[in-house]
């Protein structure tokens, strides 16, 4: 088993507390690594560190800082087997996702961001009388960073890159279920020339680092990707500070497919929009809506489908589906195929018993027949489990898709352009794709409405989210 340290100033160093916790191997239940548990001392070394690396990074010629993210977008890629075993390894994702997915988008991010250092610029502003007025955008300071298991790497890079970019500093709290990635990303980024200081890991459980990064006064914003109630936790936490707050958090995406569709491609795409990573995915499918006219076509390709994909070690190619991401989460989602069988839902595919001999596999699992009401139509998940729901009209559609408090994404799927454009408008939802799904890209922005969280990731919209706007006033006569 291996052991891992705090990057601390470019440093591996341990707890000052000198306590660790284990991490388990998802597809085998075996430990993995130990890791230091920082608690609120370690956040005060860290914070430090980022706030007087501040002084110095944010006056750094930006030229000089895009450089530096260009260059750790290319060490990523030149490192891309060994940080996709790692990814596979800590999280249970199939190593040929990390290869496809999780690395090169990582290494898209630095390259994205790197450009945005040189172009971030105050304006002038025509005002009354003899005067000039001009805005400058500035960074914040020490960013915190919050993110979840599930995409650890790509979403640490999602965080890291753009607050970087405009010349802030950052102190990241991995989940305490895979933190490798974060920690070898943060080695390659000094690897790469990010002066000591900028970028800070503090490895640990929530309620106790995370909680004490949330309400240090030395940090300007939280950046939190997780779950809803957790987001309501940091939220309630930060007023102590009055910190800014970006919050990524669930999801119970409505994926509507119409009679007008190419049903064939539709119902092939709702199975990996549905089981993509487990399942274990904020925008996961997980509401399969179906014209009646098509449904019972749909259901059977979309259980025929969930059969046949693979499970498996994590770190053979062929693997389609890894385990869980632990024995806790695995018998949390098992409650929800148990709970959709005893309120009345029918199993279509997915043994419901867990799959495997070792390690926290579940079967992906389709149920038809449900009802809006039930726990499975409402709540998120985050597991292979797909329920499927008629509807009758596009108003029907329309209303079950918004009936959730959730609305981070949607699908579409229509030849019809006009309803295609009107869904996309009256959709409560951050994106909406239409004849796709899961699309993403570091330059589109990504985000919650409602309770899906508020603020938004990639794109030029984060830096707006990432620096503050001074105005400046010079008498001229
Ligand atoms: P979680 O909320 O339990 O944990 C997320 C992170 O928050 C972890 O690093 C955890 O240690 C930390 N944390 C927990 N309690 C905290 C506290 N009191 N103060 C500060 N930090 C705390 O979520 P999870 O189980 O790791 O991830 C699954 C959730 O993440 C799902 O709800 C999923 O939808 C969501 N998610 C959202 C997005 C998005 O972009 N919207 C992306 C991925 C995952």
């Amino acid at each position: 088993m291996d052991s891992y340290k705090l990057w601390i100033d470019n440093r591996d160093v341990d707890a000052l507390g000198g306590e660790t916790f284990a991490t388990m191997n998802p597809a085998t239940g075996v430990p993995l690594a130990t890791l230091p548990r920082a608690k609120r001392e370690d956040v005060d070394v860290a914070v430090a560190s980022a706030n007087k690396a501040f002084a110095t990074w944010s006056r750094m010629d930006p030229n000089e800082r895009a450089r530096i993210l260009w260059k750790v977008g290319e060490l990523v890629m030149s490192k891309l087997e060994e940080l996709a075993r790692l990814e596979a390894l800590d999280t249970g994702k199939p190593i040929a996702n990390a290869r496809l997915i999780d690395v090169p988008r990582t290494a898209d991010t630095f390259f994205y961001f790197s450009g945005w250092a040189t172009k971030l610029h105050g304006e002038t502003i025509p005002v009354r009388g003899p005067m000039l007025n001009y805005t400058l955008r500035e960074p914040l300071g020490v960013i915190g960073a919050i993110i979840p298991w599930n995409f650890p790497l790509l979403l640490a890079a999602r965080k890291i890159a753009p607050a970087l970019a405009v010349g802030n500093t950052v102190v990241i709290k991995p989940p305490e279920e895979a933190s490798l990635t974060t920690l070898a990303l943060a080695r390659i980024m000094a690897e790469a020339g990010v002066p000591e200081g900028v970028v800070n890991v503090l490895t640990g459980y929530g309620e106790e680092v995370g909680a004490a990064l949330v309400e240090h006064p030395g940090v300007a914003k939280i950046s939190f990707t997780g779950g809803t109630e957790t987001g309501k936790i940091i939220m309630r936490a930060a007023a102590g500070t009055l910190k800014r707050l970006s919050l990524e958090l669930g999801g119970k995406s409505p994926n509507i497919v119409f009679a007008d569709a190419d049903v064939a491609a539709a119902a092939s795409a709702a199975v990996t929009a549905a089981f993509y990573n487990q399942g274990e995915l904020c925008t996961a499918g997980s509401r399969l809506l179906v014209d009646r006219a098509v449904h019972d076509q749909v259901l059977e390709t979309v259980a025929r489908g969930a059969r046949a994909l693979v499970p498996g070690d994590p770190l053979d190619a062929k693997t389609q589906m890894g385990p869980l991401i632990s024995a806790e989460h695995r018998d949390k989602v098992l409650g929800f195929v148990k709970a959709g069988e005893s309120e009345g839902a029918k199993r279509e595919a997915g043994d419901p018993r867990p799959g495997g001999d070792a390690g926290y596999f579940v079967n992906p699992t389709v149920f038809s027949g449900v009802a809006e009401k039930m726990t499975i139509a409402r709540e998120e998940i985050f597991g292979p489990v797909l329920s499927v729901i008629p509807f009758d009209s596009l108003e029907d559609a329309a209303r079950i898709a918004s009936a959730t408090e959730f609305g981070l994404a949607a699908g579409v799927w229509t030849r019809d352009i006009g309803k295609a454009h009107m869904l996309a408008a009256r959709l409560r939802a951050g994106t909406v794709w239409i004849n796709t799904y899961n699309r993403f890209d570091a330059a589109s922005p990504y985000g919650g409405y409602k309770q899906s969280g508020f603020g938004r990731e990639n794109g030029r919209a984060v830096l707006d989210e990432l620096t503050q706007l001074k105005s400046v006033w010079v008498a001229l006569t």
